[in-house]
């Protein structure tokens, strides 16, 4: 069965490019008849302390508030680690993997023209011949390895409805960081399989990672969801929204009078699917999606007026 989800990092309150991400992947799902499953990726959050649980707790709300309702628990990544460490110890025993050494400046200063899907510059490598003899005298200047995919230069070619296609060579990816965290993207293909998700709508920011990502499912021989990377939001200088921008989160709109249709409405209009000022609930953003009528723009937000303090 067609299953989608929204998986929300809990380290800051949903603003409104987070819920107009949520409400697209939700009625993608719903308009098709799925299940829609929500996961609270907190891998990297400090998992477990308050302040965690209580964003964690009030993105829940505001998602429920907005009408963006979900099948099953929603699942913690932090409890889920068991499976992580079991797709990790498979790729080991494949013999896929290498610790890496190097810190990150010294992976920007070595890398060389960016290519590859990572940001920052693919990972040049550098670890991945490291003789027994150098890993051992690193260790002793005390340095502790991140595990890295070794990607062998494998090509993948990924089709996003949206987006369209990006055919790219995966660099050696990191599957634990030398904090001994698991990286995202290993959580994320692990859970997404072992949730049943058939869908994954997203953030474009994303987008340069999926590669990665359709590999490890590859080495795994778990399934490739379908992707549909939507345009993030922008502020009016084109940096990504943030609280700075004014009245950006669902309880800083409500405080200024606006109910829960008219901030759904903006939503769904930004991307193609209502009126300007149309009142709507979740359930007829969910009739009327349908991909050729959805914005492919970025949305730059222009409301610059302010929460109250
Ligand atoms: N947790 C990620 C984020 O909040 C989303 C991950 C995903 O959708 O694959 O940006």
């Amino acid at each position: 069965m067609l299953t989608g989800r929204f998986a929300p990092s809990p380290s800051a309150p949903l603003h409104l490019g987070n819920l107009r991400t949520a409400l697209l992947a939700w009625a993608a799902a719903r308009s098709r008849g799925g299940r829609f499953l929500i996961r609270i990726e907190d891998l990297t959050t400090s998992a477990g302390d308050e302040r965690t649980a209580a964003v964690a707790a009030d993105q829940l709300a505001d998602l429920a508030a907005v009408g963006i309702t979900h099948d099953g628990e929603v699942v913690r990544q932090s409890e889920r680690r068991h499976l992580y460490d079991a797709a990790i110890a498979r790729l080991v025993d494949a013999g896929l993997t290498y610790p890496c050494y190097c810190t990150r400046r010294e992976i920007r200063d070595a890398a060389v023209a960016p290519h590859g899907p990572d940001p920052d510059g693919a990972y040049p490598a550098t670890c991945r011949h490291l003789s027994a003899t150098a890993r051992h005298a690193l260790e002793r200047d005390g340095r502790r390895p991140a595990l890295r995919l070794r990607a062998d230069g494998a090509r993948v070619t990924v089709t996003d409805e949206m987006v369209g296609t990006l055919s790219v060579v995966v660099d050696d990816l990191v599957l634990r960081r030398a904090d001994g965290e698991v990286a995202y993207n290993l959580a994320v293909v692990v859970d997404d399989a072992d949730q049943g998700v058939t869908q994954v709508v997203r953030g474009d920011d994303l987008w340069e990672t999926t590669p990665r990502q359709v590999l490890l499912q590859q080495l795994l021989d778990l399934p490739t969801p379908e992707y549909l990377h939507v345009p993030l939001v922008l502020a009016a200088d084109g940096r990504r929204l943030s609280k700075r921008d004014g009245a950006v989160t669902l309880a800083d709109r409500t405080e200024l009078g606006e109910d829960v249709a008219e901030v759904v409405g903006m939503l769904a209009g930004s991307a193609g699917l209502a009126e300007p000022g149309e009142r709507l609930d979740a359930a007829t953003v969910a009739d009327r999606f349908a991909l050729p009528r959805l914005v492919r723009d970025p949305w730059v937000f222009r409301d610059g007026r302010a929460a109250r303090a």
